[in-house]
Order: C-alpha cells, then sequence, then structure tokens
C-alpha cells in the first residue's frame, strides 16, 4: 500500500484508474485511526474497486488552537493498521500540499450550520467543506464513505454534494462504539483514566432521551432529561444535548415518526477533550 504525499500523484493514479474504468472508493480521515475508519475502508473496500484513505488533520476546520496542536498524529501505526483493510493508497499531504494559498471562497450552509457543531464550532464546517471539496476533486471518488458518528458532517456534506453538483455518492456508515458504549474518536486517546472512566455515560444520556422520546415525553422534555441525568457528573461539562429532526437538524417540536425521524446529537467536554455523539430515533 503506497503513500502518496503530493496532490499531483494522487490526481496521476486517480486519473489513471478513471480511464481504466475503475470504481474508486474514498474515504477522508484526520487520522490517530480505530475501528470506525477502518469499517468505513472495509466497507469501501467491498463496494469499489480501488480505495483511497486521506489521512490530513486539517487546520481550517479547527477553531481551537490547542485541538489542532494536541489531535494525534500517527501515521505509521495508522499504515499498519490499514494493512488488510482492502485500502488501494493513503494520501498524506502536507498542509502546503492542500493549501498551496489561502483559500478565501467561504462557505456557509444557512440553517444547517446555524445549530450545534455549526453554531458551537464557528467556521467548522466551511473548513470541512473547503477540504473535502479539495479532496474529491484529487480522489475523483464514484462513492465517498463517511460516519454517521458526524451526523451534522453527514447533512452538511450531502448539502454541498447538491450544491455543486458533485458526482459521487455519500455513503453513511454506523457509528462503532467501544463494548461499553462509548463512540470511537480519535479523540478517546487523549482521555485521561477519570475521564475515560465516565465518558461512556454521554452514550447512556443519549440512550435515555432516546427512551423518554419513545415513552412519549415532548423533544424539550426529553431533551431536559438526558441533560439533567448528566448532571450528576461532575467530570462531564456538557455543551449541548439537542433533539433535532434529522434531516434538517432543526429543533424538535413534535415526537419522532416514520416520517420524521429524529437524532439526538450532543457535545462534551471531558478534562479539556470535547467529544461528541448522537442517536437516532426513527419512531418505530
Ligand atoms: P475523523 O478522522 O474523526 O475526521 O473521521 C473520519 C471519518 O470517520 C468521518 O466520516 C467520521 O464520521 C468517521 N468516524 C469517526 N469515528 C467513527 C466511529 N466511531 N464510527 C463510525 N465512523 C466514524
Amino acid at each position: 500500500m503506497e503513500i502518496l504525499e503530493t496532490a499531483a500523484a494522487l490526481q496521476t493514479l486517480t486519473e489513471t484508474w478513471r480511464r481504466e474504468g475503475r470504481r474508486i472508493g474514498f474515504v477522508p480521515t484526520m487520522g490517530a485511526l480505530h475501528e470506525g475508519h477502518l469499517q468505513l475502508v472495509r466497507t469501501a473496500a467491498a463496494e469499489n474497486d480501488v480505495v483511497v484513505v486521506s489521512i490530513f488533520v486539517n487546520p481550517t476546520q479547527f477553531n481551537n488552537a490547542d485541538d489542532f496542536k494536541f489531535y494525534p498524529r500517527t501515521l505509521e501505526s495508522d499504515a499498519a493498521l490499514l494493512q488488510g483493510t482492502g485500502a488501494t493508497v493513503i494520501f498524506a499531504p502536507s498542509v502546503e500540499q492542500m493549501y498551496p494559498r489561502t483559500s478565501v471562497v467561504r462557505f456557509d450552509f444557512g440553517p444547517l450550520e446555524r445549530v450545534m457543531e455549526g453554531a458551537k464550532r464557528p467556521g467548522h464546517f466551511n473548513g470541512v467543506a473547503t477540504v473535502v471539496s479539495k479532496l474529491f476533486h484529487l480522489s475523483r471518488p464514484h462513492q465517498a464513505y463517511f460516519g454517521q458518528k458526524d451526523w451534522q458532517q453527514v447533512a452538511v456534506v450531502q448539502q454541498l454534494l447538491a450544491d455543486l453538483s458533485f458526482d459521487l455518492k455519500l455513503v453513511s456508515c454506523p457509528t462503532i462504539r467501544e463494548e461499553d458504549g462509548l463512540a470511537m474518536s480519535s479523540r478517546n486517546r487523549r482521555l485521561r483514566p477519570e475521564a475515560r472512566a465516565v465518558a461512556p455515560r454521554l452514550y447512556e444520556a443519549l440512550q435515555l432521551t432516546a427512551a423518554a422520546l419513545r415513552e412519549g415525553l415532548s423533544p424539550g422534555e426529553a431533551q431536559q432529561k438526558g441533560a439533567e441525568w448528566l448532571q450528576q457528573f461532575p467530570d462531564i461539562e456538557l455543551e449541548y444535548l439537542e433533539v433535532a429532526d434529522a434531516q434538517t437538524l432543526q429543533p424538535a417540536w413534535a415526537g419522532p415518526s416514520a416520517e420524521q425521524p429524529l437524532v439526538i446529537c450532543l457535545a462534551a467536554w471531558l478534562g479539556g477533550v470535547r467529544l461528541i455523539d448522537n442517536v437516532l430515533v426513527d419512531g418505530e
């Protein structure tokens, strides 16, 4: 499995693949890979002839300098983990390769980014849309694989594909969890033991909120119940817990139904590390 470091090298390769009629799968990541990423790669490998995995800690999507600075960078062990998953090539560019000049185009996803991650991390989705657009142009995928762990990101990228007529299909894959329920995340490795011990309570809060909705509590009541339950854990500082329409991401006013599934999303700080998670409630 080759590691490419320049945009030109990736473009040449994917141009050749396209001419040969190969189906290209693409999995964008920021590295520090875990089973959640590897499942995306395996799915991509099963559904395509070749798979590009990008590993790039994208500076433009970080609104917190420390988060960017301390984000784990582990290219060597990432490459070892990708062995046997079906990845064909790793694209691991420098910041200069991805941003030869400062980008000035700005994305605004309207209501989609006025809530949750977009509201709490100004500029985040502009950075995501910028880098994802660049990576799509370089890797020329037929299908791109994203995790439902970042639910709002999936919604934003779907909008990006539609608005800019990108000729590819987004495939969204379920969240992979640790045995105790904690959603896998590259940031988990930065958790101190006390924080790691309490981190599974985030998923429990989501489940509790989902159960409340299924029992007929209103979205507002269910939201409050989940948030209040988390207050008993002083090591968890909840940033938001929101019950939203799963498609539009706007606050939900009615309970879930087959026509209008809801998503419960949260973000919380655990000893200086910010984690997010979500669950879908489809009214079944
Ligand atoms: P990241 O490296 O965190 O930017 O994530 C790269 C891709 O992996 C994104 O599409 C994420 O949604 C996805 N991903 C991250 N964690 C998980 C997980 N626990 N389960 C499934 N997909 C994930």
